[in-house]
């Protein structure tokens, strides 16, 4: 399993979803564990730094927008890349 930090500049990305997550809330290791609790594909991991993101489970992704509701507002950015990256929730 390969897991990656992220960021506005720097997305976790697959083949049709991606995922960013703002610089001010990458760090936070609360939000990571909650992340990492909510999503039922396993896309993120709380890591020792903070947020990361694992890219295999990326593309599982079911749009339940269970992290969205877990995070602060703007804190994450969920994309559909195949819907020519409009973000899940506009
Ligand atoms: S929308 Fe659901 S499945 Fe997709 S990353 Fe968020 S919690 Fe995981």
């Amino acid at each position: 399993m390969s897991v990656e930090q992220v960021g506005p500049r720097a997305p976790a990305d697959g083949l049709f979803i991606a995922v960013e997550v703002e610089e001010w809330a990458v760090r936070d290791r609360e939000l990571a564990a909650k992340l990492a609790e909510v999503c039922p594909v396993d896309i993120y991991h709380a890591g020792a730094r903070g947020i990361e993101v694992v890219r295999e489970h990326l593309d599982e992704c079911v749009l339940c927008e269970l992290c969205l509701n877990a995070a602060p507002p703007g804190a994450i950015r969920v994309i559909k890349r195949y819907d020519g990256d409009a973000p899940l929730r506009a």
